[in-house]
């Protein structure tokens, strides 16, 4: 089981590499390249073509939202935010803070889920049909990447629109936003993916019933922690043996860090959550 963390971030970097090349050089440079913003969700949805997304939706159905730790840019930009507050993390632990003084990274514990998903996704699509592109190029992950590319890509700006006020002005505001997302995760995980990004809400109400998921097995648990501090979208509950599988991106960190063998991906449920002990889970009721 744990070396699906190996394959996935093994495919997130081949990815990623493959996304850069196309979207900074050119979809010419080699046949990874070019076959990068097909796998890609929303320019297979907007070319009617459909083949990415629906393979996606399929994909999500059966395992959860694998597109999210692996072929989306901007998820692996922010795991290598995850990355280094997992280093900071371990340096940190090793020297104690001065007295009266709390550390600025901690580890990850859960969070209720966020309120403002629905709404950001309604504002997207409304803003899509309005043919209001600058809310795309601000949420919406591979339109995100390619904003910031715009300077260097010959297939998206012309040589004579290259140096012109417009594409700067547009580049570096897409640079700043990619910078925000990179910071908010070295701050906080995978709150974009569980809060804002419209394609990561559309694809958690898909994960929601994927067939498998990623379950805690109550007999094995050792109540050690290590898998909800390690969990960058915060859905780990260890209290309750609950994982949310709706903001879960199948990074399989949990697997890795959990010496019990206790946490795994699997077809069948340890122990179902009901509403009323969700929201006893969430803090919302006592
Ligand atoms: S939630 Fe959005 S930004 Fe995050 S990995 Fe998924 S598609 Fe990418
Ligand atoms: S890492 Fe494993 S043993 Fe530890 S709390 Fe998580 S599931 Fe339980
Ligand atoms: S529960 Fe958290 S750590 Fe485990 S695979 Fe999902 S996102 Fe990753």
């Amino acid at each position: 089981m744990r070396d699906l963390r190996t394959i996935r971030i093994f495919l997130s970097l081949l990815f990623m590499a493959a996304a850069v090349a196309a979207l900074f050089v050119g979809n010419g440079v080699n046949p990874l390249a070019s076959g990068a913003e097909k796998v890609q969700i929303i320019p297979s949805a907007l070319a009617m073509t459909m083949g990415a997304t629906g393979f996606w939706l399929v994909a999500t159905f059966m395992f959860g939202r694998i597109y999210c730790s692996t072929v989306c840019p901007v998820g692996t930009l922010q795991d290598s935010a995850t990355w280094l507050r997992r280093r900071i993390l371990r340096r940190s632990a090793a020297t104690p803070p001065a007295p009266g003084r709390s550390r600025l990274i901690r580890p990850f514990r859960y969070r209720r889920e966020g309120k403002l998903r629905f709404p950001v996704l309604l504002a997207y699509v409304v803003c899509l049909l309005l043919g209001m592109t600058g809310v795309a190029a601000t949420i919406e992950p591979w339109n995100m990447v390619r904003a910031a590319a715009r300077a260097t890509n010959p297939e998206a700006a012309s040589p004579a629109l290259l140096f012109s006020a417009h594409v700067a002005i547009g580049v570096a505001f897409a640079a700043a936003v990619l910078l925000a997302v990179w910071l908010a995760a070295l701050w906080g995980g995978r709150r974009f993916c569980s809060e804002v990004c419209p394609i990561g809400t559309v694809l958690g109400c898909v994960s929601r019933f994927s067939l498998y998921h990623i379950e805690i097995d109550p007999e094995r648990c050792t109540n050690c922690m290590r898998c909800e501090e390690a969990c960058k979208t915060q859905s780990i509950k260890v209290a309750g043996r609950y994982v949310d599988n709706e903001r879960c991106v199948r990074c399989f960190d949990c697997l890795k860090v959990c010496a019990d063998d206790a946490i795994n991906l699997q077809r069948t449920r340890n122990r179902r959550i009901n509403p009323l002990m969700k929201k006893r889970l969430d803090g919302t009721e006592p």
